[in-house]
């Protein structure tokens, strides 16, 4: 089975799905990788300072800090190895430079047998890393309970994802997959950010891997590379190293977990590991589920989301692991298995329409087809943070959009005329939603990431206008005004919070809006 090697020096590498770092096959083979090396994840020179937080006599059980090494900013934890059973003594401990393959520690098992221990630790990728200690009770999964700030708007406000939760991306190829998991992978409040990029296209890949890891790191002012790990795959790469990528990727992320950092996985694009699994499935010559890929799909994809969650250790420190694939189904035909096994298992749903990445809607996230089942979960978390009502008031927005798309169906059919003035402003009441709320502009600085306070603040004002009964002389009336208002809230969205325009837009949204009151 294939293992892993765990330890510091895991992050701003790119590895590909056998854990082969890339840059150093690079600089001794040339990029055309030569056929079946197999070289040593980790650097094994590089002298790492142990600090041990053990002494001598101690008992420690899985997974348990025996000390930690300085890995850029973060605190490594060197942990006893996942897979002891029952509790060890500690026999020796040192203190010093050490590479990962270096004895630091020695235990003694309950069994009375020696092990010696080093900074690194295999672990093989295809058993979830907490599994034996969430038997034994020394970890356990906590339910996820808040929600992951991701600073998209439609997100984190219409189709939440919990921290430790799953997400799917479908969406045709240019609908806006791969940009809009860069922007939550830049912007999202975690730790660390685990990429695994399988490409169909060399090209898809190579983007990821030149453009994303010199990123400034808007979270520290370092570069994004600093917490990333990216595992990249072609597919002129072997078969087996494809498909293994996810899993590969997965175990990391579960190391950092078990270190009690928030880490995010993002996967794009499942369907070309999918892909490699069929590849597989073919060549072993077993009986094909439907479109050719193997029956056990479903509980392929099931086994991966499941390794999403929140673990609390036994020194209550709690690390989780939120899970995000993107799905990119032929023809952007969502009935496909890839698709329907991944709606069947995650809990978010954010759909792209080539329809609205064709107008130039970003996120082409549809509103109409997403879903999130956190909204309604992370309820005590929303009404203890936010307030009680904005469950409610989310879905009745949302509601608002749905009505919206009713009205502008109807008026394809009888014309602008044909519909009532009360039709007429409802539909533009849905049209400023998607204008200001749902659409973000990326390529501005100030919009392309908006906090949780201030969503909930424009949250507020959109609300207020909404829910206002306003008096127009006729439609025209009606559509300048709105036209109007779309205007002003774009640029209170590209005002930064500190600056006096914000107010000021703030307070001439409200002032015209006043104005057509129906009192
Ligand atoms: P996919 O991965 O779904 O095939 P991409 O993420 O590569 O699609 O997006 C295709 C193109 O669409 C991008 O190169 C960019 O021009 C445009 N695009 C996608 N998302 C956005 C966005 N949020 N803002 C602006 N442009 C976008
Ligand atoms: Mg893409």
């Amino acid at each position: 089975m294939l293992s892993v090697t765990l330890g510091p020096g895991l992050l701003s590498q790119v590895f590909d799905g056998l854990q082969n770092p890339l840059e150093v096959i690079a600089g001794k083979h040339g990029f055309f990788l030569p056929r079946g090396i197999d070289v040593f994840p980790l650097d094994q020179r590089k002298k790492w300072l142990f600090t041990p937080s053990v002494s001598i006599g101690d008992k420690v059980e899985a997974g348990q800090a025996i000390g930690s090494v300085p890995e850029g900013r973060f605190n490594h934890k060197i942990m006893v190895p996942f897979d002891l059973k029952g509790t060890a003594e500690i026999t020796r401990i040192l203190e010093g430079n050490f590479t990962v393959e270096e004895p630091i520690a020695h235990i003694k098992t309950s069994k009375g047998e020696e092990r010696e221990l080093a900074l690194a630790q295999r672990w093989p990728v295809r058993r979830p890393v907490p599994e034996k200690m969430l038997k034994s009770r020394v970890v356990k999964r906590v339910y996820p309970y808040e929600p992951l700030t991701t600073t998209t708007r439609i997100i984190d406000t219409f189709f939440p994802i919990a921290r430790g939760g799953t997400a799917c991306i479908p969406g045709p190829f240019g609908a806006g997959k791969t940009v809009l998991q860069n922007l939550i992978s830049r912007y999202s409040h975690i730790d660390i950010v685990i990429i695994v990029a399988c490409g169909e296209r060399a090209g898809e890949v190579v983007e990821t891997i030149t453009e994303f890891p010199n990123m400034p790191d808007p979270l520290t002012g370092g570069v994004l590379m600093d917490r990333t790990i990216i595992i990249c795959n072609t597919s002129s790469m072997p078969v087996a190293a494809r498909e293994s990528s996810i899993y590969t990727g997965v175990t990391l992320g579960e190391y950092y977990r078990q270190m009690g950092y928030q880490v995010l996985l993002i996967a794009d694009s499942t369907s070309r590991w999918a892909q490699a699994m069929r590849e597989t499935s073919g060549r072993m010559e077993e009986i094909p589920g439907e479109e050719g890929f193997p029956a056990y799909l479903d509980s392929s994809i099931k086994n991966i989301y499941e390794r999403a969650g929140v673990i609390k250790t036994s020194d209550n420190t709690e690390g989780s692991l939120t899970m995000i694939g993107t799905v990119s189904p032929a023809g952007g035909n969502f009935e496909e298995p890839v698709t329907q096994a991944t709606l069947g298992t995650v809990k978010t749903f954010l759909g792209l329409s080539s329809g609205r990445a064709y107008k130039r809607f970003y996120p082409a996230i549809d509103p109409l087809i997403s879903w999130s089942r956190y909204l309604d979960q992370l309820k005590p978390w929303f009404d203890k943070n936010i307030n009680a009502d904005w469950v409610n008031e989310v879905k009745m927005m949302h509601e608002m959009l749905h009505r919206g798309e009713a009205i502008y169906q109807m008026m394809q059919v009888t014309g602008e005329e044909g519909i009532t003035i009360e039709d007429y402003i409802d539909w533009q009441k849905a049209t400023i939603v998607d204008m200001v709320f749902l659409q973000q502009d990326a390529f501005d600085d100030v919009d392309v990431t908006v906090s949780s306070e201030r969503q909930q603040e424009s949250f507020a004002l959109m609300k207020k206008l909404i829910i206002q009964d306003y008096k127009f002389k006729d439609k025209d009336e009606c559509q300048e005004f709105f036209t109007k208002i779309t205007g002003l809230y774009k640029n209170f969205n590209y005002s930064p919070v500190d600056a006096p325009a914000y107010k000021n837009y703030k307070q001439e949204i409200t002032a015209l809006s006043d104005k057509y009151l129906s009192i």
